[in-house]
């Protein structure tokens, strides 16, 4: 049976077990999460995380230095950020429209008096912005910094390539590199079906069935948003501007996408991202090992819809109307915060307090949605990871056709 039909078969007696499990008392349901559940999906987490800071590494030297001139490497850096850009306003626009016709927020009884949540401050911009610099790289790859790694990683590829026939040796031994963890995210994969199922059963079971019953219509509107975008934006990109055929990108692509999905982070998807978007799709390898990582940093779609979504929705539960002015804000403030939230598991709703913040609704209404965020974090996640091989792949065959031409 291939890969794919086993994360499939997993996938969904993960969502069977863990609708189960909602139904078992809290005490056996906690004892299978802690001793069976959550060990083996974290296994399979850790199994890919190990990867990820050494592939963004040699992937990134590898595309930069493959690119060669540096201009050129400018050239698809800025193609990569105004797609990213775009994708986003238009995700926001698609979930801001969807929230105010169907207004979650007035649906349900919520119990805002109970609802505490304490934000923890976001760092300013500028600071950010000076710190994709590192001062030392070998703490960056040791504390995960991905921007501050592929900064790293781009002036080591722009070296190779100026000093060309010179370090041969050196390109070489970063392509050997690459192709020793290219063949552990295959052997990592073999894992996949087993840790897709621990960690789908053990979110949904954690979740319960009353927290996903109150929050329906949020639930909804989110998962409205990031399928219309998928269905509509990215398909009509991939299928007038790549001239590709979305329904074939998206099988190829599911991989990937399932992995996305089960952990809940485009981090720890790059491996096997990278490697599906370049084996099954035939995404340009210096472009994707470029774009892809990139993106998993800075491009998340799905978390901008749900950031844009869960503004308008809080707004509606404590009765505070936004004016236009809200709603630029909200656009402006959820591309900052999608770009600053992690590729890991989660944050997308912690940098949902600066989004908050910005248009004066209160934080504690985080604490109203953080019960079934998981859920949202595991489709959102899979919407994030499509976006990036998405833009890799225009590029891609953008770059393909002017060869040819
Ligand atoms: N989990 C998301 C990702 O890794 C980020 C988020 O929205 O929390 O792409």
């Amino acid at each position: 049976m291939s890969l794919t039909k086993k994360i499939l078969i997993a996938l969904f007696l993960g969502v069977i077990t863990g609708l189960i499990l909602t139904f078992v008392p809290e005490n056996i349901y906690s004892v299978l999460d802690t001793y069976i559940l959550n060990p083996v999906g974290q296994i399979f987490i850790h199994l890919i995380m190990m990867l990820v800071v050494p592939i963004v590494f040699v992937s990134i030297v590898l595309g930069s230095a493959g690119l060669g001139d540096p201009a050129k490497l400018g050239k698809v850096g800025i193609q990569t950020i105004s797609f990213f850009l775009t994708t986003t306003a238009i995700a926001l626009c698609i979930s801001l429209a969807l929230a105010y016709m169907i207004k979650p927020g007035t649906e349900g009884v919520f119990n805002v008096s109970a609802a505490d949540y304490e934000a923890s401050e976001a760092p300013p911009i500028m600071e950010t912005l000076v710190n994709i610099i590192p001062t030392n790289p070998l703490s960056s790859m040791s504390s995960g910094d991905m921007l501050q790694i592929i900064a790293f990683a781009v002036f080591v590829g722009i070296a190779l390539a100026l000093l060309g026939k010179k370090t041969l040796g050196m390109y070489r031994l970063f392509e050997q590199a690459n192709e020793i963890l290219m063949l552990l995210v295959n052997i990592v994969m073999k894992t996949a079906p087993y840790g897709a199922f621990a960690l789908i059963a053990s979110a949904i079971g954690g979740a319960g069935l009353n927290a996903i019953g109150s929050m329906g219509a949020y639930m909804g509107t989110v998962i409205l948003g990031l399928i219309i975008h998928a269905a509509f934006t990215y398909s009509l990109a991939i299928w007038l501007i790549g001239k590709g055929n979305p329904i074939q990108f998206y099988k190829n692509f599911f991989p990937a996408m399932s992995v996305s999905f089960s952990t809940a982070s485009s981090s720890a998807t790059l491996p096997i991202s990278i490697k599906t978007a370049q084996e099954n799709i035939g995404i340009d390898k210096n472009i994707s090992s470029f774009v892809q990582p990139l993106g998993a940093t800075i491009n998340m779609d799905g978390t901008a819809i749900m950031q844009a979504t869960a503004a308008v929705f809080i707004s509606q539960v404590y009765a505070i109307p936004l004016d236009f002015s809200d709603i630029i804000m909200i656009i402006l403030t959820a591309t900052l915060a999608s770009i600053g939230t992690a590729g890991v598991p989660g944050v997308g709703l912690i940098m949902l307090a600066m989004v908050l913040t910005q248009i004066g609704l209160p934080v504690e209404g985080i604490a109203l949605i953080i019960g079934i965020d998981r859920i949202l974090d595991m489709l959102r996640t899979a919407l994030n990871v499509t976006g990036d091989a998405t833009c890799a792949y225009l590029i891609s065959e953008s770059e393909k056709r002017k060869k040819a031409g």
